[in-house]
């Protein structure tokens, strides 16, 4: 028995893809792991360059949100490693502010759902995910795979997780998509260079800041600037925005713009941005170069690790239902979000969009799009999920079932009438407004952020992991 304990623990390590490990871990339960929180993003980056050469496994992971500590991100390691790790932060110069055990608190609820009378072997999958056994192909695949009372199960456990990982407040943002011009040709995106069909827009910066300010009397914290790769918007011009947004309504600004210039996000993140959101798409490497032209899923890897290295809150995320995709495939995306430590995760449905090579294809399937999302809650406890546009675009009750199966947070579209409906990413893209948001949050029975109560009065609160 023992003996299987050993090698269940060396194969969690490997798969936590620990940097040089090698022998054996200590005889701990993989379940028995503790975050490190530290001072600020710097120490936490030292911490874990100091404990990788110390040859310490340890990975960098978003914050407990409901232990909002001075920084979005802590650093993960197993019990039987703290007193050493103790050691060699000390000798590296580091303080750590705090510890904090990473299992789930035992619950009745808990109990039920992960225990005795989940007897098959869907149950037993579930009951070791739910106790935080490190995310394997495997027992992915199963979860992703579930139907019928196992879908149920699997949806109720990942709510629960979102409950008492995150809270139930549902955590509202705003999209402005200030630019339509791209210079890249993603195969499945109706803003690809290709599509001569689109009537192409730019908001001015004033534009820009005016909608903003908008967007802060409704009582909105953060703002997600997106468009497409326009490089019209060149170093300068993003930086004016950014400060401008950050002087005038003091928001968390979100960056969507794509793939930048390495040097640029250290330069936007200096200038006020606070978040950055760049899907992975896909973590296969066959299908992510068919769809994307002339790219590499390694080099859009390398991007997101820049962004995280440059201090932002990370967002990722992938898309359900692209040509060539399996279930393997989904599960390998949500072990890589795990591995990478994304603070933030957006999964959506794939939806066609004309003048497209994907525009006969059929939409990702709305159920299997669920149970990514519930599977992504259940490993990436700490990540904040939105119920994405894409779903609800297929379905307004889609969208519901994903606030219900794991999300936590719903982005309306910002973008002002006249533009909006020229960022036609897909075809009869759902325009969610904070009355469609308010009904959701009633329905089931969750909180409105006080923000949005406040009616825009209140200062932006203080900051959690998912930003
Ligand atoms: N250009 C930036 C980028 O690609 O990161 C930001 C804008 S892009 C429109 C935002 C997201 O839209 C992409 O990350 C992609 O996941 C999603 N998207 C584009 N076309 C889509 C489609 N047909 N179905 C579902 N999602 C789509
Ligand atoms: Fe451009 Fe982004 Fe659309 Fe790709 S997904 S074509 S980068 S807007």
């Amino acid at each position: 028995m023992k003996r299987v304990r050993e090698i269940f623990i060396i194969r969690a390590a490997n798969r936590l893809g620990f940097a040089g490990f090698e022998g054996r871990m200590p005889v701990v339960n993989a379940g028995e792991l503790l975050y490190i929180v530290c001072k600020n993003l710097t120490d936490v980056f030292r911490a874990e360059k100091a404990l990788q050469e110390a040859g310490i496994p340890v990975r960098t992971v978003p914050s407990p949100p409901k232990e909002v500590g001075p920084c979005s991100t802590v650093l993960e390691i197993t019990v039987g490693d703290s007193k050493r790790s103790s050691g060699v932060l000390e000798q590296s110069g580091l303080e750590i502010e705090k510890t904090i055990p990473a299992r789930l608190p035992r619950t009745e609820l808990l109990e039920r759902l992960s225990g005795k009378n989940n007897a098959g072997s869907f149950g037993k999958v579930l009951s070791g995910v739910l106790e935080g056994l490190p995310p394997s192909l495997p027992d992915l695949r199963i979860l992703l795979k579930a139907s019928g009372t196992d879908r149920e199960a699997l949806w109720k456990a990942a709510d629960y997780v979102r409950q008492i990982s995150i809270g139930d407040v549902v955590d509202i943002r705003a999209a402005l998509e200030f630019s339509n011009h791209c210079r890249r040709n993603c195969s499945y995106c109706g803003l690809r260079q290709g599509n001569s069909n689109l009537s192409r827009y730019r908001m001015t910066e004033n534009e820009i800041l005016e909608q903003a300010v908008r967007v802060r009397a409704m009582g909105i914290q953060t703002i997600i600037l997106q468009s497409g790769e326009d490089t019209w918007f060149t170093t300068t011009r993003v930086v004016n925005i950014i400060k401008a947004i950050k002087q005038e309504t003091g928001m968390y600004i979100t960056l969507s713009l794509g793939e930048r210039e390495p040097e640029e996000y250290g330069i936007f993140r200096q200038a006020g941005a606070d978040n950055y959101l760049l899907k992975v798409e896909t973590t296969n490497p066959h299908i992510y170069s068919e769809l994307h032209p002339g790219s590499t899923v390694t080099e859009r890897i390398k991007h997101v690790r820049m962004i995280k290295q440059a201090g932002y809150i990370t967002g990722s995320g992938n898309i359900i239902g692209l040509p060539g995709q399996d279930v393997d495939s989904i599960a390998r995306d949500i072990i890589w979000f795990w591995q990478e430590g994304i603070h933030m995760i957006g999964v959506g449905p794939f939806v066609p969009a004309v003048n497209t090579p994907l525009e006969t294809n059929t939409p990702g399937a709305v159920d299997l799009t669920l149970n990514t999302i519930a599977v992504t809650r259940l490993v990436c406890r700490n990540s904040y999920i939105p119920s994405t546009t894409a779903l609800a675009t297929l379905s307004r009750e889609a969208q519901l079932k994903g606030l219900a199966c794991g999300a936590n947070t719903i982005m309306l579209i910002m973008t002002p009438p006249g533009v909006r409906e020229k960022y036609k990413i897909y075809a009869n893209k759902m325009m969610v407004d904070i009355e469609w948001a308010l009904t959701m949050v009633k329905a089931l029975q969750r909180q409105t952020p006080p923000y949005i109560q406040a009616g825009g009065l209140a200062e932006p609160e203080q900051r959690t992991a998912g930003g």
